[in-house]
């Protein structure tokens, strides 16, 4: 159980790049990463306004001449300084993080990215291999999977509760997007354009969410092929889509489903992963992220409770409340956080045992991402024509 105890030396100089006032997901990054004591914020270029993001950084506490107006202005400020930022998050419009990566790793610094990571998986090769070189953690912010129970399930899987698994069924789906766009925010502005979203809309911006879960839940299952069926019921978003759906055959024979779609009218049930073995299932929502639903072929169904002694150490390990309380989000984010800063610790330290066994969502999970949707797209373009993974 996780207790707020620092579990690295010393907290990491932490930067960030947008995330502010007006960003959507700026918060959700301060609330998880500031949570430990494992990193302290002492610099920004939060905004493309750059006085706004001046204002705004000054109030979350940051030096003011420390609130940079470019990301550009923030590394050649920060190289300048003894005490300068060692780590920092990308938290802009997709079309912006691998020239942001880029400079960054270039300037010897450690990077947490959003996700979608790129526009292709060339570009994440090309940054794992600088990566590499340069000695340095990219870190994703898939931000649902530090949820004790997703972890509850892979331990479950690994041990074989579930027999083989032969159906994998998810869902993410809202409504907020129901209506055209005449008249919407930046936020949605950047996701409906391909120059500035990539080659995709929902499949990327909440499909990989689901694909990166999967991947935690189902390590020892591989895609064999794909088929991916995308619309924009808004055709001003075409050639993206708002709408989804993903067949897929795994090399155990497994059968996948997956849909995504942000036209879900009324819909607020978010996600929602049901994974089927040959002796029983497990089911998870993100809208009851306490609640495992175990359901054994032929025996009365489980609601299992996350903090409880019951359940497998990975899940206990990765708890901040304890049983009866209610985990959310924001304790996700804290742990995906926490467990990035472990891995930019060890790093630091040279400690490549620690980071053969330590799990965290770093590049090479990016790059799984974008390969999936490269896949899909492939897929898409061709009609809806199954393709081979690659
Ligand atoms: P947004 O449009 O709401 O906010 C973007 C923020 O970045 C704004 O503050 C903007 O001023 C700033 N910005 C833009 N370009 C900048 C630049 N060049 N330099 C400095 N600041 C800049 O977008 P959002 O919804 O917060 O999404 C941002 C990223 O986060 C996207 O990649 C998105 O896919 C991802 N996202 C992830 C999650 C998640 O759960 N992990 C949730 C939402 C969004």
């Amino acid at each position: 159980m996780l207790n707020g105890e620092r579990l690295i030396e010393r907290p990491l100089r932490w930067g960030m790049v947008g995330g502010g006032r007006t960003g959507q997901v700026g918060y959700k990054h301060r609330s998880g990463a500031l949570r430990d004591g494992t990193y302290r914020l002492v610099c920004g270029a939060f905004d493309l306004d750059a006085e706004r993001g001046r204002d705004f950084g000054v109030k979350l506490g940051v030096e003011a001449n420390r609130c940079y107006a470019t990301y550009q202005e923030l590394i050649a400020g920060e190289a300048r300084r003894e005490d300068g930022v060692e780590v920092v998050s990308i938290a802009t419009p997709n079309f912006t993080h691998y020239e942001i990566t880029k400079a960054c790793l270039e300037a010897g610094l450690h990077v947490i990215c959003e996700k979608p990571l790129f526009f292709t998986v060339a570009e994440c090769e090309e940054i794992e291999k600088l990566a590499a070189e340069k000695g340095l953690i990219v870190g994703v912010t898939y931000g649902f999977t530090g949820h004790p129970l997703v972890h509850q399930m892979a331990a479950m899987v690994k041990k074989g509760m579930l027999g083989d698994i032969r159906i994998v069924d998810m869902q993410y789906t809202h409504g907020f997007n129901s209506g055209d766009d005449v008249g919407a925010g930046e936020a949605v502005k950047w996701r409906t354009n391909p120059k500035t979203a990539g080659p995709t809309f929902v499949l990327g911006d909440i499909g990989t969410h689901l694909y990166y879960l999967s991947e935690i839940v189902l390590p020892h299952m591989k895609i064999d092929k794909l088929l991916c069926d995308r619309k924009a019921f808004i055709p001003t978003r075409a050639p993206l889509e708002d709408h989804a759906t993903v067949l897929m055959h795994y090399d155990n024979g497994a059968r996948g489903r997956l849909w995504v779609s942000s036209v879900n009218a009324g819909n607020m049930g978010s996600q929602r992963y049901r994974f089927v073995g040959s002796k029983a299932s497990v089911e998870w929502s993100d809208s009851h992220p306490d609640q495992l639903i175990y359901e054994v072929q032929g025996e009365p169904n489980r609601t299992l409770h996350h903090g409880m002694p019951y359940l497998e150490e990975e899940s206990l390990a990765a708890d901040r409340m304890g049983a009866l309380h209610t985990e959310g989000l924001g304790d996700s984010w804290s742990n995906i956080y926490l467990w990035i800063a472990q891995a930019i610790d060890a790093k630091n330290r040279g400690d490549e045992a620690f980071l053969k066994t330590h799990h965290y969502p770093g590049i090479k999970a990016g790059t799984e991402g974008v390969r999936w949707l490269e896949n899909c797209v492939r897929s898409a373009d061709a009609g809806s024509a199954w393709v081979a993974f690659k």
